[in-house]
């Protein structure tokens, strides 16, 4: 076959270019090799495309999880998925194709257990996290303790890739422990792994967020700062794309990067979005702190269902900061997602039934309708 001299040299060049860096963004290329010299080889192919990585995601049967296990499947990747309940990992399985989702049960105290779901790995994403102290797992247990062995078993197999999830206002001497552990966490990562990917994401929102369903829930919703702290509530699809990019970008190895939205809200401004969009007003009860975050702290340890804490109390006072010196949804050619665009989407569930987009029907349309009861009776 007949190939012209300057199209064959451009071949070269772009095969050349891919074997001889590992920091080369994998798009465009069907062979891409690690840092560590392993050969990622890609096919495209619909639901049967051959992604080459095998990619370990823990904290995958949360609400941020299935946004990056869906991505990394779908296009051929095998996604190992360390859980501890069975329940909660079922939707991720049809992810991918027949076999590409791999689960394996794992506690974040047996280090055997996080060994055995990193080890044939060359990408690890940790997104374990929680908002609130559990019977079982502090804060420090879960962001510093939990993250410490993961990026142990990953400095012990030398992964190529440790993505770490923390949060926004990650900040060591935050008055809330949660950002305190998550500063630590990644202080934690960046010690033992070096090459760690910081991710810092603002409150998201999106179908199973904590965000739009805590405001469009009916019921009292009990707050201490009038809901007066800001953010820039992100997009959780533009996580998912955030951090998949990552995976084919070897240059944001030991970068951070914030995650945030394009405008800037206060939670009361979301809940007036928030109820225009639902044709009603929740309630909203502001108790003083001192006496909501005791009580807050006394629920949280009597109830087994995640009601509120003392600290989540606490991080109503703290606005978001954003880091400058950190890097953004820019640096990764994604344009974030507003929230004022996507209520409707996320929100129309909390509409009343008594609100729907048909106009009122007609006599003869009512006739019609009593005749199909009929015929399906
Ligand atoms: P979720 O609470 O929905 O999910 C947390 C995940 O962590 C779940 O898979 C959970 O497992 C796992 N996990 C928690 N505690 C433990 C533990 N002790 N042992 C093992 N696994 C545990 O969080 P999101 O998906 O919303 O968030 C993902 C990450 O992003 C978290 O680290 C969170 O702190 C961070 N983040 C999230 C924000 C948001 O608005 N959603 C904002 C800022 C940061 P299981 O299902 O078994 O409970």
């Amino acid at each position: 076959q007949c190939v012209h001299p300057a199209k064959r040299q451009a071949q070269l060049a772009s095969r050349t270019a891919a074997f001889s860096t590992t920091t080369a963004p994998r798009a465009g290329s069907d062979v891409h090799i690690t840092r560590t010299g392993k050969p990622i080889i890609s096919v495209a192919g619909g639901r049967s495309s051959l992604g080459g990585h095998t990619v370990t995601v823990f904290g995958a049967t949360g609400f941020l999880g299935r946004y990056i296990v869906n991505r990394l499947a779908r296009s051929g990747n095998t996604v190992v998925v360390p859980f501890r309940e069975e329940m909660k990992k079922r939707h991720l399985k049809v992810a991918g194709d027949l076999g590409r989702v791999v689960f394996i049960e794992m506690d974040l105290r047996n280090t055997a257990s996080i060994e055995e779901s990193v080890r044939h790995s060359d990408v690890v994403y940790n997104l374990i996290g929680r908002d609130y102290p559990t019977k079982n797992f502090t804060l420090e247990d879960v962001h510093v303790e939990g993250t410490e062995r993961i990026v142990e078993a990953v400095a012990k197999y030398d992964i190529d890739r440790f993505i770490q999830v923390s949060s926004y206002n990650a900040d060591k001497n935050s008055t809330s422990e949660f950002f305190r552990t998550k500063a630590r966490g990644e202080e934690v990562a960046r010690s033992i792994f070096p090459e760690t990917t910081i991710v810092r994401p603002a409150p998201a929102f999106g179908y199973e967020d904590r965000l739009l369903n805590k405001l469009g829930t009916p019921g009292n919703l009990l707050t201490s700062n009038h809901m007066q702290e800001r953010y820039w509530p992100v997009h959780a699809i533009d996580i998912g794309m955030a951090l998949e990019k990552m995976l084919h970008d070897d240059t944001t190895a030991s970068e951070t990067y914030e995650l945030y939205g394009p405008t800037n809200y206060s939670t009361a401004e979301i809940a007036a979005l928030v109820d225009k969009e639902i044709f009603s007003r929740r309630r909203h009860i502001n108790l003083p702190k001192r006496l909501w975050q005791p009580a807050a702290k006394v629920l949280n340890a009597a109830l087994w269902w995640p009601v509120t804490s003392a600290d989540q109390v606490e991080r109503e006072f703290i606005d978001q900061v954003i880091d400058k010196k950190a890097k953004t949804f820019r640096d990764l050619d994604i344009e974030p997602a507003d929230l004022k665009d996507l209520t409707f989407e996320y929100l129309r569930g909390y509409r009343s039934s008594s609100f729907y987009d048909l106009p009122p029907a007609t006599e003869k349309e009512k006739r019609e309708e009593r005749q199909y009861l009929h015929v399906i009776d």
